[in-house]
């Protein structure tokens, strides 16, 4: 058989513990026997980044901007008992974090759907993207816990001196204040980002705040959201059938339950934090979630939703058999090679992501999963695979279904 050939590079970021070993068997197994993969390879495990004093992950936040599509292996976000055990020259930054900073990116997690793992809310027939604002609000708060009686007042210094001054409350006893922020410059990328993915993946977007209560804070949300679409947006969408829906957030909670899916939801950053857990955990499993970073200029870093898993791990090193679910790292890679193909006009490319999809679903449907998987299902006649086997049963429907 003819390998398929690539025309530009994807960058590809490999990780840490089981996630780097399933990485290996995915290239083994499921792609360099297909493709002649061009990869412009940076080592994210954490033994490099500490080497390369974290050059590394720079570089390949660079390298994501330069060629547009990036895939990405789950690593070690240090904490000090990681400092000991890779004896860290320091606590280096979250991969994530400084990729995510670089890129000025918003993420999209959808569930992968397949028969036999259910989302226990039975209206959901399509999947549910969440679309997360990751920077501001009160994850960059101020707090203090006021002592007793006094004043608490908002102030704005201008860089000319200018003094914008609200009172907050005046306290006749202890309390608590907090003061957040925004900048119109991420809501603008995050409203671009949003409306992008929509575009892209020809799905409705909705997007839902606070602005009856919030007239100022959560009301410039809003209207950037609506100056971004009335502008750059709105044909497109009417041209693709597809639709921009605001509303309150809490009508927003109330609607999604009753859906059927297939649709965006974008949310502020405290919305998307606690709605990301609900939309998933109500779906299965973090190993069948996709996780896409895109930045407002088009570039896509693929990832996994899930970590390291450390625990399977540890028992791979002592010899022991795992059953870890490569599904979310095999999207990974399916995504990026679907985008790389669409970038490149790569036909042949996009329908072997899309095949390579299709037997990973079809592998579940007949029963042959992991043992995460093996545990949650409503199918009977359930076969529990190893990490490697498993990949191996999707490489032999992955055969059938390229002839
Ligand atoms: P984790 O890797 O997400 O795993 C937590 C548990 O979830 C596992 O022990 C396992 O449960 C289950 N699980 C997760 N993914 C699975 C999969 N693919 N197949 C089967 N089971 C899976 O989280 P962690 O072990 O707490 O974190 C390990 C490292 O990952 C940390 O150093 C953290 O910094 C890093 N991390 C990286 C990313 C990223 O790069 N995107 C994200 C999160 C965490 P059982 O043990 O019950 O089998
Ligand atoms: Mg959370």
């Amino acid at each position: 058989m003819n390998k398929i050939q690539m025309t530009t590079p994807i960058v590809e970021m490999d990780g840490d513990e089981m996630t780097r070993i399933l990485w290996k068997m995915i290239k083994d197994e499921l792609l360099n026997p297909f493709i002649e993969l061009k990869t412009e390879y940076y080592d994210l495990g954490l033994e490099h980044r500490n080497e390369t004093d974290d050059q590394v992950t720079i570089d390949s936040a660079e390298a994501t901007k330069k060629y547009g599509v990036a895939v990405k292996c789950a690593t070690i976000t240090p904490n000090a008992a990681r400092v000991e055990e890779y004896n860290l020259k320091q606590m280096w930054k979250s991969p994530n974090g400084t990729i995510r900073s670089m890129l000025d990116g918003t993420v999209f997690r959808t569930p992968i759907s397949v028969k036999g793992i259910e989302p226990n809310v039975k209206s959901w027939k399509q999947p549910i993207t969440l679309a997360r604002h990751a920077y501001g609000d009160v994850y960059k708060n101020v707090e203090i816990k006021v002592p007793g009686a006094g004043k608490a007042e908002l102030v704005f210094t201008g860089e000319d001196g200018t003094e914008i001054r609200e009172t907050i409350h005046v306290f006749d006893g202890p309390g608590v204040v907090q003061g957040v922020h925004n900048t119109n410059k991420s809501i603008e990328s995050f409203a671009r980002c949003c409306f992008n993915y929509a575009v892209d993946t020809k799905q409705d977007l909705w997007f839902a705040t606070k602005d009856t209560i919030s007239k100022k804070y959560d009301h410039t949300f809003k209207d950037i959201f609506q100056e971004i679409y009335d502008k750059e947006y709105a044909e497109k969408f009417k041209e693709l059938g597809i639709e921009y829906f605001y509303t309150l957030i809490d009508d927003a909670v109330a609607r999604v339950v009753k859906t059927k899916g297939g649709f965006i939801w974008a949310c502020k950053n405290y919305d998307g934090d606690v709605m990301s857990d609900m939309v998933s955990s109500a779906c299965g499993s973090l190993a069948m979630m996709t996780s896409v970073l895109v930045s407002p200029d088009g570039k896509y870093e693929y990832e996994a939703a899930h970590g390291t898993v450390q625990r399977h791990y540890y028992k791979h090193l002592k010899g022991e058999e795992t059953s870890t679910n490569s599904v979310a790292t095999i999207f990974a890679w399916s995504g990026a090679l679907r985008k790389r193909g669409e970038m490149d006009g790569n036909n042949e490319l996009m329908a072997f992501a899309d095949k390579l999809e299709q037997a990973t679903i079809d592998t579940i449907e007949s029963g042959k999963m992991t043992g995460d998987l093996a545990l949650i299902t409503s199918l009977e006649n359930v076969t529990k695979l190893n990490s490697e086997d498993f990949i191996l049963a999707i490489r032999d429907r992955l055969q059938e279904l390229l002839g």
